[in-house]
């Protein structure tokens, strides 16, 4: 045993200790032989009668790969899944576990045969690398003694060479996760949060970078880099925000999105300039690693910190933390960043995670798709990507670990997958699919201004859905009547700030201006839920759905709510304006909102403004006791509008961004269709124009039942405007509703399969 390695004081030695593990890894020896010889110097030097490393397997359970102390004959057998026992649960929390009485702290698990009965005391580190856990590192002592600060500290450092040398290989033996440089065919099941097909080649968002040696051969050396790519990164965000520096053609880019790029770098700045990073990276080099490895270190231990927060702001926070290490980690490896210009023109992008202006600044042009190892369906990226119409894949875990940049690529946002390295046949599938949908693409264009008249003449009013500037095209694109719901709230995620009313006021008249003649209808801030803005945070509820959002919101606490109807009767002065409100439960909250919009039109008018030429008032239709309300209420309303989305979560009690059942229950559900039916009747009987602005309006047999039921105005994205023409042309609308009352009169749950049957021998292509 090499004496520099003992640590006489008590106390850890990070650095003697990582000097020493540099030269076990420079001897030509095997993986398992080295891992070996590190717990055992590990062992040596934090006084420890036990040091073991468990590396996750491909199975993903925690395996015992190397230790002194235990059972030698456990090695390799010995294994427990990830959350189970002390050493699982550090690697699904990426948390330490420090304490003097391990078999008394909840979790603790027994494994039979590898002899760690005696030790009372037990520290544990999660050994990660670029937001996947690798496995574990841990201590233990007989007595009854807790680990110092510093010793976790020590441990932590260790756990990171460790992680750092399993992913270039030099440790692993081949055991852990999916590695790189596997050549075959891989898929993998995600959710798909932007639909389409993509085809492509891999570009890697973050560096994808091997450490040859993480630890520092000098220290003053590592800690000038440091400081000197800190400077530089700020410098570049700094330079960002000013606009300097940047060409004419992205600064535009800017100004046509006004606020929503500006805003999300001025939070990344803060993250930036946050001095607690700089304190966190200086210890990490002050204890030995070099300046990758810390940087590393940190984004791992805040990632960990993060990734356990329920609060969805802070969550995505994330993007920012790895935008600023990759940042860094370019600097100090001196790689530069893809750029948009210089991005394959058929680039599939992968990444852990992806904030929504960094998506806005890839752009469209070159992006065939976006395949993210995290976020969800229902964030920021995946709005963004859904308005620019980028297919997107999430939840793809292990993917970055397992491709290289250029590789063949396939991803599939209708169905939540990636084929990487897909083989011929697979392609060949693929290709044939991307053929028929450009195909169908091109007839939908030539539908464009034919108008949407079923067999028998009866008309149905084809409107789109939007919410982000980028939306705007789309109007003459699809051929829309009109846009009807803009989602307002939109724009709002993707910034921090609570935007002003001047800067509210220009983007409604923009949004205006572009739909020409056509009819917009507003929808005021739907936030809660779901939908956290960022300037606007409320308590944590157990039921955010239920919770406090929405009008609810607006009428606790009007001044939001109120400066955005001002916004929105300026901009539309001597125009017609039409706003309705979300969520409304009952009769006497769209009242209430009502007047607030009279009371705001008089202080305009009263300030000697021109007003806008009619306000037309409506209620979102998304709780069933809605459909129920008082006559007044159906008299009162200017329109009803069907939130379809809300609507079908409340009416199964089934949360729409829960993947487990989001999709359990049909909207072609007979429950759902009859709770419409009382709808179109109600609305019928009070003359009140009646319009179904949820998903289900987007898809051809849906839309086919809503009009069959009465429903004459649809709002969709605006992808699904052409195939809901297509089919509507075709279909017979008298015949298509006596087949589905009597469905709806039979026994079925779903009308579907026997509404997809008559409209087959109709003809209709769905
Ligand atoms: C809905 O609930 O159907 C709807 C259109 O609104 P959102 O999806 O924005 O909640
Ligand atoms: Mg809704």
């Amino acid at each position: 045993m090499d004496v520099g390695a003992i640590n006489r004081g008590g106390r850890p030695q990070p650095r003697v200790l990582l000097r020493r593990i540099r030269e076990v890894l420079a001897a030509d020896q095997p993986a398992d032989a080295r891992l070996q010889e590190i717990v055992e110097v590990t062992a040596t030097n934090m006084v420890a009668e036990v040091c073991s490393v468990y590396l996750v397997a491909p199975d993903q359970r925690l395996v015992l790969q190397a230790t002194e102390g235990l059972n030698p004959a456990s090695i390799g057998r010995a294994a427990l899944d990830i959350g189970d026992g002390l050493v699982g649960r550090i690697a699904s929390t990426g948390e330490p576990i420090n304490t003097d009485d391990a078999p008394n702290t909840p979790g603790f698990r027994l494994i039979p045969g590898i002899g760690e009965e005696m030790y009372q005391s037990f520290l544990g580190a999660p050994i990660r690398r670029q937001g996947r856990t690798l496995g574990v590192l841990v201590v233990q002592n007989r007595t009854h003694r807790r680990y110092g600060e510093d010793e976790v500290e020590a441990l932590e450092l260790i756990a990171t060479v460790i992680a750092e040398m399993t992913d270039s290989g030099a440790l692993a033996g081949g055991q852990n996760g999916l590695k790189s440089g596997e050549q075959g065919p891989l898929m993998l099941r995600g959710v798909g949060a932007a639909e389409g097909v993509a085809m492509g080649r891999v570009v890697l968002h973050e560096p994808k970078i091997v450490l040859q040696n993480p630890i520092a051969d000098d220290l003053e050396t590592e800690r000038v880099r440091l400081h000197a790519a800190m400077d530089a990164v700020r410098g570049d965000i700094d330079r960002l925000i000013s606009g300097e520096g940047q060409s004419s053609r992205q600064r535009a880019d800017q100004l046509l999105r006004p606020g929503e790029h500006r805003d999300v770098l001025e939070a990344f700045r803060l993250v930036a300039h946050d001095r607690g990073w700089l304190r966190r990276l200086e210890a990490a080099v002050a204890g030995g690693l070099a300046a990758e490895a810390a940087v590393e270190k940190v984004q791992s231990e805040a990632r960990a910190r993060l990734e356990r927060t329920a609060d969805p702001y802070l969550r995505e926070r994330l993007s920012d933390v790895d935008d600023l290490a990759n940042r860094l980690l370019r600097m100090l490896l001196g790689v530069a960043p893809p750029s948009p210009e210089q991005l394959p023109e058929d680039a599939i992008l992968l990444a852990r995670t992806l904030g929504p202006g960094e998506l806005l600044e890839y752009g469209q042009s070159r992006l065939r798709g976006v395949a993210l190892e995290e976020g969800s369906a229902g964030g920021h990226a995946a709005i963004v990507a859904r308005a620019l119409e980028i297919p997107l894949v999430t939840g793809l875990k292990g993917l970055i670990h397992a491709a290289e940049a250029d590789e063949p690529i396939i991803i599939d946002g209708d169905v939540g997958r990636a084929l990487l390295r897909p083989d011929g046949s697979v392609s060949a599938a693929y290709q044939e699919k991307l053929t028929l949908r450009a195909q169908e693409a091109a007839l939908f264009k030539t539908l464009r201004d034919q108008p949407a008249v079923s067999k028998d003449g009866v008309k149905l009013s084809l409107m789109m859905n939007a919410g982000l500037v980028t939306d705007l095209p789309g109007i003459a694109e699809s051929g829309a009547e009109g846009v009807g719901l803009y989602r307002t709230e939109l724009q709002y995620l993707v910034t921090t700030r609570a935007p002003r009313r001047e800067r509210q006021t220009q983007l409604y008249e923009r949004v205006l201006d572009a739909a020409g003649d056509k009819p917009v209808v507003f929808r005021t801030l739907d936030m809660g839920g779901d939908k956290q803005l960022p300037f606007l945070k409320g308590e944590a509820e157990d039921n955010p759905a239920l919770g406090w959002r929405a009008i609810r919101i607006a009428l606790d606490r009007p001044l939001l709510f109120r400066m955005q109807l001002q916004a929105l009767i300026r901009a539309a002065a001597g125009r017609s304006l039409s706003v309705m409100f979300p969520m409304i439960a009952n009769a006497e909250e769209f009242h209430r909102a009502k007047e607030l919009i009279e009371v705001e039109r008089m202080r305009h008018v009263s300030e000697g403004r021109e007003p806008p030429r009619e306000i037309r008032v409506g209620a979102m239709l998304e709780t069933p006791a809605l459909v129920f309300a008082p006559d007044s209420f159906y008299r009162e309303a200017d329109f009803v509008s069907v939130g379809g989305n809300d609507l079908l979560q409340f009416c199964f009690a089934a949360d729409r961004g829960n993947p487990r059942v989001a999709d359990r229950y049909d909207p072609l559900d007979g429950a759902f269709l009859r709770l419409l039916r009382a709808v179109v009747e109600r609305c019928e009987a009070a003359g009140t124009p009646l319009s179904f602005c949820g998903e289900a309006a987007g898809r051809p047999l849906e839309a086919i039942a809503l009009a069959a039921l009465g429903f004459r105005s649809l709002s969709m994205r605006p992808a699904g405007i052409g195939p809901v023409k297509r089919a509507y042309r075709a279909v017979d609308l008298g015949e298509a509703r006596v087949a589905l009352m009597a469905l709806l009169a039979s026994d079925a749950d779903s009308v579907r399969p026997g509404l997809a049957a008559i409209c087959e021998e109709m003809g209709v292509k769905l």
